[in-house]
């Protein structure tokens, strides 16, 4: 086994390997030479893995982030990625808000801000976050590097070695290397049509209580989940927050698409109905309005949220400054809710054109989600196939997937695929989805 080699180490969390597994005979090190030339990187990775902390035994690479590298080929259709379509943005809006966010606050754009956040953009996201009808105080905010970095931050904040957290099965794949750095115990709950199975929650948190553990945090992406597409009941989202505040357990709830919505009634954030006692909310601006920018926030309960700042710091020590202000003078220039709107409808159309390609080009047995907004379907096909073998034949037809397995840390969803729709036009959506259905039904006649 090597250590560039992630999926021979996938098998998840635990802590099970010892710091001092990890640290090679001494014959392995570097030699402290004084030459430079020979200091050089030699490529040679045996002798740098008796460098590496043990926590890189079990960490995960992101299935989607290596897919991106492999999908750069411009004849590649890429049905992989979670990618807002910023051909929608227009040019010229940047180019304004742009330029007078220089014209009048150059100076600050420039400069460092506090780890918390800018004070200018606070009410933005509260706005957006009122969009959705959870009403908080803007002084609670932390601004973050993307939503990414408030999973990163509460891992880092709750999380020791072997700790449980819990997921949906299948969860984001983008937090299964976060969980598998921090050498979490993963357990994850099915999904439904529903969301998550509060059911086989319950039966699980039994079990664990028995076992004399007890979750670090509860992780969820109730509305349009990534990469499942359902969306959590009302019913399961009161029951949820019930069990968190009975058991008092922290849950995670993490919302980049609830604004993304193209039909059905919007339901109540988690924190929302929590109160933001037992639920730590992660937002992002990324899927409405730039990944690029790199904005998102989380609201916690303040002592969280003072230890989250502190691993700020050390993370980054504030998010960009020059994005914080964007999104403030864009927010003051532009109707930041019809650009959703816009993006909603696009979407929308894409979203009609993949169930439409599915049905038509997927085999018996196969099924799939029906979202009713965000960005993704999952898609189920018949278990005796094996989605990343599939991926290999589809890259060779020029389309990709994110297969199943990326979205667990215990090696299911072998015959699951994600597939998303608001990256390409919808040309594209058919001409992928034909693609997979031709290399599925080639590994049906093998
Ligand atoms: N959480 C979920 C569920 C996501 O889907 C994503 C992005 N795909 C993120 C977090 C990270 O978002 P960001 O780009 O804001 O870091």
């Amino acid at each position: 086994m090597t250590v560039e080699d992630p999926d021979s180490t996938a098998t998840g969390g635990g802590g099970t390997t010892s710091p001092g597994a990890a640290a090679g005979s001494e014959a392995d090190r570097p030699s402290p030479t004084a030459d430079p030339a020979v200091r050089r990187p030699t490529g040679d990775l045996e002798r740098y893995a008796g460098l590496f902390a043990a926590r890189t035994r079990v960490m995960k690479s992101s299935a989607m982030r290596d897919l991106m590298a492999l999908t750069e080929r411009p004849e590649v259709i890429s049905l992989a990625g979670g990618l807002a379509d910023t051909t929608l943005f227009p040019a010229e809006d940047l180019a304004k808000v742009l330029s007078h966010m220089a014209a009048g606050d150059s100076a600050r754009a420039l400069q460092y801000a506090p780890t918390e956040g800018m004070a200018d953009i606070r009410p933005c996201l509260a706005d957006v976050m009122a969009a959705e009808g959870t009403v908080i105080d803007p002084e609670d905010i932390l601004v973050t590097t993307g939503g990414q970095q408030v999973i990163d931050l509460l891992c880092k904040t709750l999380v020791d070695p072997g700790d449980v957290i819990i997921a949906e099965g299948p969860t984001y794949p983008g937090a299964v290397p976060t969980f598998s750095a921090y050498e979490a115990d993963l357990v994850q709950i099915e999904l439904d049509d529903d969301g998550m199975r509060i059911d086989l929650l319950e039966e699980t948190l039994d079990r664990l209580e028995r076992e004399g553990r007890s979750p670090k945090f509860i992780y969820t992406i109730p509305t349009f989940q990534n990469p499942g597409g359902v969306t959590m009941s009302l019913e399961r989202r009161k029951r949820l927050v019930e069990i968190a505040q009975e058991r008092q357990i922290l849950v995670l709830e993490d919302n980049p698409y609830g604004l993304l919505r193209f039909e059905g009634e919007p339901l109540p954030t988690l924190y929302s109905l929590d109160g933001g006692r037992y639920v730590v909310y992660g937002g992002t601006l990324s899927k409405i309005l730039s990944p690029g920018i790199r904005v998102g926030w989380a609201i916690a309960p303040a002592p969280v949220r003072q230890k989250m700042v502190i691993g700020k710091q050390g993370s980054d020590l504030n998010s960009a400054s020059l994005s914080q202000l964007f999104v403030a003078y864009y927010f003051r220039e532009r109707d930041w809710r019809d650009y959703v709107q816009r993006q909603s409808d696009v979407y929308q159309s894409r979203r009609d054109v993949m169930l439409e390609s599915l049905d038509r080009h997927m085999p018996e047995g196969a099924t799939w989600t029906r979202p009713q907004g965000g960005l993704f379907v999952w898609v189920t096909l018949p278990d005796y196939l094996d989605t990343t073998d599939l991926l290999a034949r589809a890259l060779h037809n020029d389309v990709a997937f994110v297969p199943g397995r990326a979205a667990y840390l215990d090696g299911r969803g072998g015959n699951s695929m994600r597939v998303n729709f608001s990256g390409v036009g919808e040309d594209d959506i058919r001409e992928g989805i034909s693609r997979i259905g031709g290399v599925v039904a080639e590994q049906l006649e093998l």
